[in-house]
């Protein structure tokens, strides 16, 4: 590329990302973010992630996609290397994200070693393309052993999840960041013979399959809004436009948003990440051509969600089955999914309905998501990661250093140095001040240039110091995002709120003068001829809030938590007595206290109280012992010591607690099971709602079908047993689990295991317990045996013994 080529595309790098119009397209955002590149964190909290990010999270997960194959999927592509593809078929797409991320990362941090290994990496997916552009190495390299959904056939297998156009996405999405971090056009042609081939492909009179996996919207305008070529914005819109399309094609239903038109569309469902990313690239595409109708429905549809669909994390997606959304206020604690990709992706989508808005609300649910849901998916050494994110955890959980489905490990590589472009916003008028992070940044309004300074301890301080240093004095509005949290409002809706108001008023100065608050969408706005060395001061009180949740959402029924201005605390089990945590009961008026610990996972703020333990006696009575002392972390530190109990929500009063189990035979014994399952649900004293609650753990046997299966009690000492009673678990039109065929009861006669006599009928019902009664054995094992049907798993809630 000649010299003045690259001056050419550094100015319109300049104008696409800082604002301003453009030849091809003059319409896009109405805001700009400050792009990360001209925002310098030097703080105490996000510069160490950073660091960790760029040092630890980076080459481990490039050694991991070496390992797994992902890497010599494109060498064998490329007939550089020979055998057959590994891994799932969306595997490409993990390596097109790495590079995203070492690209961000090189921008703000210029490393030769990694810029090289990059070449590297780029030559040889450019060898895996083929002549016309087609880039996937799952059918390039399909064999007898291997083919991908679709077969031999291009673009048919997107409903059976092919994830073809959605690999492909992430491809432009890493082009564009390697091209704006290197100004090297290796990637970036890839993308766009790929893209070109895309755009050839499909639209009107072409072909018309829908993405089964979206995020090609949003790394199509990429590319238009790199080259001003209309055809990638034209495809990008096609992509949405075609989705519910009544012709019925390649429906893929609520699944993949794919059950009515976009535009129609206006309450969020199925896969959580697939749903964010299409609302971000409605956001995008909305922005480039001014379509208001996408507005209109993600404006409804983001509306439903903070309403009725957030978890106080700021996660998406409340069950598993589905990766994805539930029903309004289905939101449960324990088996919350809240993936970590749909955190990264929620971020996305509400940090673009800001650069539609201008509204300070889509920043709340950023910040929550930011400090909460998204960093407890990675952990603080930067190796592990969390798929689901739950609020509640009976054995704990450990974080894994990767995932045969790598979504998430790359997703957040990719994320966190991305966490910078969230500070800052601006249009010609306005600085947007959005979150509070330490260090300097230089704004560019039209012509004027701006210095910012921002000193602050947040989030464990809410003393932030800003100083504005225009290069020569100008009049332009600081606009500062006074948090809903400091507003006696938690989310922006009435999910959830503060269980009292708080009095305590924010504090504004500018050069020492106390300003009056004036408050527009959100902003204290701060409109005045700035010259250099002005400093505002914002004094954000921090007190240790109450949080309760709407009275619909059921899970969380006289349940609190607990809140320090964007910092979500848990309860998890070294620190609270006995390590239990989710019987225990914090009442309203127990007083709450916090402090700084600085030599606890890594510096934390504490919420230390007093609360009430709960246990259920033999005679099933529930009974609360003497107070004990309370103790929380940020819900984002947990999982770093071990695996125990967690608890996001304790109970405001006893009947809400998970009270500890009775001493009952059961609870007492050692439980096993065939398969080597994990048992310890069935004894754990859950009660179930019916057969097909997904909200408390149960015991299953699933894939394995039609077989025979067994669970056993090792009693703690021998015992007189006349009567014991299952619960099934059956989740027909969810699963392959149904009640079973038939079961029994066996009994441990010295070594042998025999049928227990004279049994009265063994029921095989759902959503109740079915008992049995037997003539009395005297013994130390007991087992239940059980017979699946044909084609079909099983699964059981509890198994009590009397
Ligand atoms: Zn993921």
């Amino acid at each position: 590329m000649s010299q003045d080529k690259i001056f050419f595309v550094a100015i319109f790098l300049l104008i696409a990302t800082v604002g301003g119009s453009f030849e091809k397209g003059t319409r896009d955002y109405p805001i700009k973010p400050v792009p990360f590149t001209s925002v310098k964190i030097k703080d105490n909290f996000w510069s160490k992630r950073l660091e960790i990010n760029r040092t630890i999270t980076l080459p481990h997960n490039f050694q991991k996609c070496e390992e797994t194959g992902r890497l010599d999927n494109f060498a064998k592509a490329a007939g550089l290397m020979k055998g057959s593809y590994k891994g799932y078929q969306f595997n490409d797409s993990d390596v097109f994200k790495v590079i995203e991320g070492a690209s961000y990362s090189l921008q703000v941090h210029p490393d030769v070693q990694l810029n090289h290994y990059l070449d590297s990496l780029i030559a040889l997916i450019s060898a895996a393309q083929e002549k016309d552009g087609y880039l996937y190495t799952p059918r390039r390299l399909m064999d007898s052993s291997y083919s991908p959904p679709g077969g031999k056939d291009r673009w048919v297998g997107e409903k059976e999840g092919s994830h073809e156009l959605y690999n492909l996405g992430h491809l432009y999405e890493a082009a564009a960041a390697h091209y704006q971090a290197t100004g090297k056009r290796s990637l970036l042609n890839v993308a766009l013979k790929s893209a070109n081939l895309i755009c050839e492909t499909f639209g009107p009179n072409k072909r018309h399959e829908v993405p089964g996996h979206q995020v090609i919207e949003i790394g199509l305008c990429k590319l238009y809004r790199i080259t001003g070529e209309d055809k990638y914005l034209r495809t990008a819109k096609f992509f949405l436009d075609e989705r519910g399309d009544a012709k019925g094609h390649d429906l893929i239903g609520d699944y993949a948003q794919d059950h009515m038109p976009v535009i129609e569309q206006d309450s969020a469902v199925g896969h959580s990440v697939r749903a964010a990313y299409m609302y971000a690239g409605m956001a995008d595409v909305a922005s480039l051509t001014g379509d208001a109708s996408y507005i209109k429905a993600i404006d409804r549809i983001w509306e439903d969600v903070v309403s009725t669909k957030m978890y106080l994390t700021g996660g998406i997606g409340a069950t598993g089955g589905n990766e994805g959304f539930s029903h309004p206020y289905a939101l449960p604690n324990l088996s919350a999914y809240c993936e970590t990709c749909a955190a990264i992706a929620n971020v996305f989508w509400n940090s673009r309905m800001f650069l539609l808005h201008g509204d300070a609300k889509y920043l709340d649910v950023v910040e929550r998501i930011i400090y909460n849901g998204f960093l407890s998916g990675v952990s603080m050494e930067g190796n592990r990661f969390f798929y689901p994110n739950p609020l509640e955890s009976f054995r704990g959980a450990n974080r894994a250093e990767w995932f045969a489905c790598a979504c998430c490990p790359t997703n957040v590589v990719r994320f966190v140095p991305s966490i910078a472009g969230y500070v800052y916003a601006q249009d010609d008028q306005n600085v947007f001040v959005n979150l509070f992070i330490g260090g300097e940044s230089t704004v560019k309004l039209g012509n004027r240039s701006v210095k910012l300074t921002q000193v602050t301890n947040y989030p464990w301080d809410g003393a932030v110091r800003l100083q504005v240093d225009p290069n020569r004095p100008e009049e332009f509005a600081v606009r500062i995002r006074i948090p809903g949290w400091a507003q006696n409002r938690p989310v922006p809706s009435d999910l959830y709120r503060y269980l009292d108001q708080s009095n305590e008023q924010v504090d504004l100065r500018v050069n020492g003068q106390p300003d009056k608050l004036i408050m527009e969408k959100g902003y204290a706005v701060l409109k005045r001829t700035w010259k250099k060395g002005d400093v505002v001061e914002i004094n954000f009180p921090m007190p240790v809030r109450r949080v309760v949740a709407n009275e619909k959402l059921l899970e969380d029924k006289n349940k609190v938590a607990l809140e320090r201005g964007p910092i979500l605390f848990c309860a998890e089990w070294p620190d609270n007595k006995n390590g239990n945590v989710v019987n225990l009961v914090l009442p309203d008026n127990s007083l709450l206290k916090t402090q700084f610990k600085k030599d606890l996972l890594n510096g934390v703020q504490i919420v230390q109280s007093s609360a009430v333990s709960v246990r259920r006696t033999l005679e099933n009575t529930i009974v609360s012992d003497p107070a004990q002392d309370f103790v929380a972390i940020p819900y984002y530190a947990w999982a770093h010591r071990g695996l125990g109990q967690m608890n996001v929500w304790p109970a405001r009063e006893v009947s809400a607690a998970r009270p500890l189990p009775a001493p009952t035979i059961a609870y007492l014994s050692k439980v096993t099971a065939s398969d080597n399952r994990r048992a310890d649900a069935i004894n754990d004293q859950l009660e179930p709602k019916n057969s097909i609650d997904h909200t408390i753990p149960f015991l299953h046997w699933w894939p394995r079908k039609g077989t025979t299966e067994w669970v056993q009690y090792d009693l703690k000492k021998e015992e007189a047993v006349s009567r014991t009673a299952v619960y099934w678990f059956d989740d027909t039109g969810i699963g392959e689990c149904r009640l079973p065929k038939s079961w029994r009861i066996l009994y441990k006669d010295g070594d042998q295991w025999k049928p227990v006599e004279n049994p009265t009928a063994y029921e095989v019902e759902k959503d109740r317990y079915c008992t049995v009664s037997f003539k009395p054995v005297k013994t130390t094992g007991l087992r239940v045996e059980i017979q699946l049907i044909p084609d079909f798993s099983a699964g059981l809630y509890e198994w009590k013994v009397e």
